[in-house]
């Protein structure tokens, strides 16, 4: 890392990426080109005390002339990006299961033969925090590498109210290692517990010990819930959402990724901020989801991985439903964190616009973290956290499908990954 610099600038941008149509509107649906707010070629981008202070193209205005400059040589800037669904906190492989399903096993059958959650669940337990803290440590800087300067992490391997207070715990503590921005899930209600005879007495000790401690430690800003056949019920699960809601948390599901099992409806009914993976939702739900402004975040890579339907976007987006694209880096379903390969995959399998897909990895998922007015978007006033890629222009970073890393990644104004600035 560079010394801090108060003030720089970023000149002679090749084609700068800004999202400004959306985030000056707070809008993420209906996203066209015209909504990339591009800039280009010769433009430029100030950043006083780790945020954005204007954007433009030249000639560069009198105010910035003796600050400090970094010339981008022509080369693209987009804003960092904001992955908002993964599972980073974890131990144990489970590579064993890859093999089996290339050899054609289910995740199913593999969860029922005692692989899946509840394996990395025993790992994740065993481990000790400094492992933990490291192992997390090396995927965040990985994520960082690709461009993710915005992050969700959720907890769900503890699968106890004790362990997922540690994972929940460690991940707080996390934010002060990484110059990333996390935002914490709490994913208690990932699987069953294996201390609990029925579903119910889990998510009931959840409700009643869990929360009340994330609510007052400040451990997680949203809370999730696995919703689907052999997982949980939108009816076990009601009364612990809304008192999670209660407490000022935020909603996410994974919701309806095998079968229907009501959960994007029940997304839109108890007001969540994002309803995850969706391949059995029904049109009904998805108006629903439209209604109530739920997100819906697609995650193509566990598709890619797991040989499950790629989610088809259209009957979202055309319902005015706004799209993210999440990685569910996971260590069963998903080892992809390469959120730009996955833009790319989203375009061709599951259907978005090229614009849409760009959306969907910055403004979009900003949005549904309750980060739309400081993330995801090159807006005066939002955090200076950028991406140069030595590209010619947005069209040329989708069609690279991730195999190009950033020359500099800034977050906050500073550079992060890439050379110090001269
Ligand atoms: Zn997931």
């Amino acid at each position: 890392m560079t010394a801090p610099a108060k003030t720089l600038v970023i000149t002679n941008i090749g084609e700068l990426v800004t999202m400004l149509p959306l985030a000056l509107s707070k809008r993420c649906t209906g996203t066209s080109e015209s909504d990339l707010g591009r800039l280009g070629p010769h433009a430029w981008l100030a950043i006083q005390d780790g945020c954005i202070d204007a954007v433009g193209t030249d000639p560069l205005p009198v105010k910035y002339q003796g600050w400090s400059k970094l010339d981008a040589h022509g080369q693209l800037v987009l804003p960092g990006l904001v992955d908002s669904h993964t599972h980073a906190l974890f131990a144990g492989s489970r590579a064993a299961e890859f093999w089996l399903r290339a050899a054609g096993t289910s995740y199913q059958d593999i969860a029922q033969a005692g692989g899946g959650i509840r394996a990395t669940m025993t790992a994740t337990r065993s481990a000790s925090l400094e492992t933990l803290e490291r192992l997390l440590d090396l995927r965040l800087e990985r994520m960082l590498r690709q461009g993710v300067t915005t992050v969700e992490v959720k907890s769900g391997y503890g699968l106890s109210v004790p362990e997922e207070l540690r994972l929940l715990r460690l991940l707080s503590a996390a934010q002060q290692r990484t110059p990333q921005t996390l935002k914490i899930t709490c994913l208690a209600l990932h699987a069953p517990s294996p201390e609990h005879a029925s579903r119910q007495s889990y998510v009931d000790a959840c409700r009643q010990e869990l929360l009340p401690m994330i609510a007052a430690e400040g451990l997680a800003s949203s809370v999730d819930a696995f919703i689907d056949d052999g997982y949980f019920s939108t009816a076990e699960v009601d009364g612990y959402m809304r008192a999670a809601k209660d407490l000022g948390l935020g909603l996410r599901l994974h919701a309806d990724e095998f079968t229907d099992a009501g959960a994007a409806a029940a997304a839109a009914a108890w007001g969540a901020h994002s309803a995850d993976h969706l391949q059995c939702a029904t049109p009904a739900a998805i108006a629903r989801m439209a209604a109530a402004a739920v997100t819906a975040t697609i995650l193509p890579g566990t598709s890619l991985y797991t040989r499950i339907p790629f989610t088809d976007a259209r009957p979202f987006t055309d319902r005015g439903v706004a799209v993210a694209i999440a990685s569910d880096f996971n260590p069963g379903s998903c080892a992809i964190t390469n959120l730009p390969l996955l833009a790319t995959v989203a375009c061709m399998q599951n259907r978005l616009r090229p614009a849409e897909a760009i959306a969907a990895v910055t403004y979009v998922p900003a949005c549904s973290l309750d980060l739309g007015h400081r993330k995801g978007a090159l807006a005066p006033g939002f955090d200076a956290d950028l991406l140069v890629f030595e590209l010619a222009d947005a069209a040329a970073w989708l069609a690279a499908a991730g195999e190009l890393q950033p020359t500099w990644v800034l977050a906050a104004g500073q550079v992060v990954s890439g050379p110090a600035l001269p």
